[in-house]
């Protein structure tokens, strides 16, 4: 792996758009661009199913057009359910190099691996795919991003020595409330350097109560609030580096700050994270906005939009507010359209139960 990795990657997944989220705002962009590798920061995370296809042709022609190669690193992903045999393997690869238009991948990934996932990537020889394309050249180094117990992360580990990293979902809600802290011990037990995704856990801790948001404040008055989520993430130790989803200049500013003069979390600090949690009542619905339920809807329902409103209606309760967005989601696409099929179910990493939690946001309006 690189010796020197800052600590803050540049996730590609919620970039700024107009109207469609495949129509990204490619001038936004590049401004977001350029001041990230102004600061020295260097990793640049995407994945083939972002932004319906889009993420890889935006960092194209907003980074890989406009910058020397050896100024960024690039890592992408394989789609592991879209993938049925070895054939697809090569096929999806050779898409993504000419979608990113480049002949090499820095940090190459199986995406969202699971219990599911694993049985195919052994069926279709994707660990031994993986180890070609580092032969060829094609690939610098090669992991795997994991959604699943820690269980199941321990047996890939176990079974597959050549993967080179991990990246998990590790964020302050999770590891003191869910399963992520067991995950994050696997990765540290096989001494896997551990890349974080939704350290902000898809911006619901941007935005905390009332009461919490106070207690942050008062400790470091110029900090945002999503500054602690990503500077608890990136004291963690074995952590190589942490992904921020950014959607506007602004974050990227905001999050250039924190990681310019990076300042480990102190113990104090540790202990006011335990206490906001404590008072905090969490996220209503754990979802990330990962978007990837959207595709497999026949009902085509705003299902991370629906959510989104609900969450900021359960830690701000503004009945007011939440009914306005509500009702701003285009007709025909809110929850009450939901005819329960469960076909998103089994896209959703977080485990959701998209219906039952479809249902229950409905009620808002
Ligand atoms: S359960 Fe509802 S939200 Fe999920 S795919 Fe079916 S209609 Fe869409
Ligand atoms: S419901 Fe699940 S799959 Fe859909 S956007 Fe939220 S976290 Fe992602």
């Amino acid at each position: 792996m690189d010796a020197y990795m800052p600590k803050l990657g540049f996730g590609a997944m919620r970039l700024p758009f107009n109207g469609s989220e495949s129509n990204i705002d490619l001038e936004h962009v590049k401004r977001m661009v350029d001041l990230f590798l102004s600061k020295g920061f260097k990793y640049f995370d995407t994945a083939y199913v972002y932004h319906n296809g889009q993420s890889e042709i935006a960092l194209k022609e907003t980074l890989i057009k406009r910058h020397p190669r050896a100024s960024y690193w690039i890592a992408t992903k394989m789609p592991m359910w879209s993938v049925r045999n070895v054939k697809d393997l090569d096929r999806i690869f050779n898409e993504q190099l000419k979608k990113l238009g480049v002949d090499y991948i820095d940090y190459y990934l199986l995406h969202a691996m699971d219990s599911g996932r694993e049985d195919t990537a052994l069926k279709v020889k994707a660990y031994e795919f993986g180890e070609r394309i580092k032969r060829e050249g094609k690939a610098r180094f090669v992991g795997f991003s994991f959604h699943d117990s820690a269980d199941v992360l321990e047996r890939i580990l176990k079974n597959h020595p050549q993967m080179d990293f991990v990246q998990l979902q590790i964020n302050y809600l999770d590891v003191k409330e869910g399963s992520a802290g067991k995950l994050y011990d696997q990765a540290i037990k096989y001494n896997k350097p551990i890349i974080i995704m939704e350290p902000v856990k898809g911006g619901s801790l941007a935005k905390l109560d009332k009461a919490a948001e106070t207690a942050l404040k008062a400790a470091r008055p110029n900090d945002s609030i999503a500054s602690w989520a990503l500077r608890y993430c990136a004291s963690l130790p074995g952590v190589y580096t942490t992904l921020s989803g950014m959607s506007n200049i602004q974050q990227v500013e905001d999050n250039v700050k924190t990681f310019e003069n990076f300042e480990p979390l102190t113990e104090d600090e540790q202990k006011l994270i335990d206490i906001v949690l404590r008072a905090g009542k969490g996220t209503a619905v754990p979802c990330t906005a990962c978007r990837y339920c959207l595709e497999a809807c026949p009902q085509d329902i705003a299902i991370p939009d629906v959510f989104t409103i609900y969450n900021e209606y359960m830690r701000a309760g503004d009945k007011e507010a939440a009914v306005s967005s509500y009702r701003a989601i285009s007709q025909g696409h809110t929850a009450e359209n939901c005819i329960a099929c469960g076909a998103c179910m089994e896209h959703c990493p977080q485990g959701i139960k998209i219906p039952d939690a479809l249902a229950e946001a409905a009620k808002i309006a």
